[in-house]
């Protein structure tokens, strides 16, 4: 499903996933993670297997900001400190 996922702002895919957790059951389903675009440098985070892909105005920094330092050292640091609309 990730695959065909598209960035909601710029419509940019394929986008680049960067796993935190994964299931052993079934194998490799993202638990938690992030999507990754290229072309607007946005993160969206994937939480509980659902991935947040909402347009800026739409998105909840506080709840993002706390995942970012939540995964602060699994998630490369590009979308740490580099990432739109916000980072660290
Ligand atoms: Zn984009």
């Amino acid at each position: 499903m990730i695959d065909i996922l598209a960035c909601p702002m710029d419509k940019h895919h394929p986008l680049e996933l960067f796993v935190v957790t994964a299931s052993e059951e079934p194998p490799d389903n993202v638990l938690e993670g992030a999507l990754y675009c290229t072309e607007c440098l946005r993160f969206y985070p994937i939480m509980e297997e659902i991935p947040i892909m909402l347009p800026d105005d739409l998105r909840n920094r506080e709840q993002e900001i706390e995942f970012l330092a939540r995964y602060a050292e699994s998630l490369p640091e590009k979308i740490t400190a580099g990432a739109n609309p916000w980072h660290l």
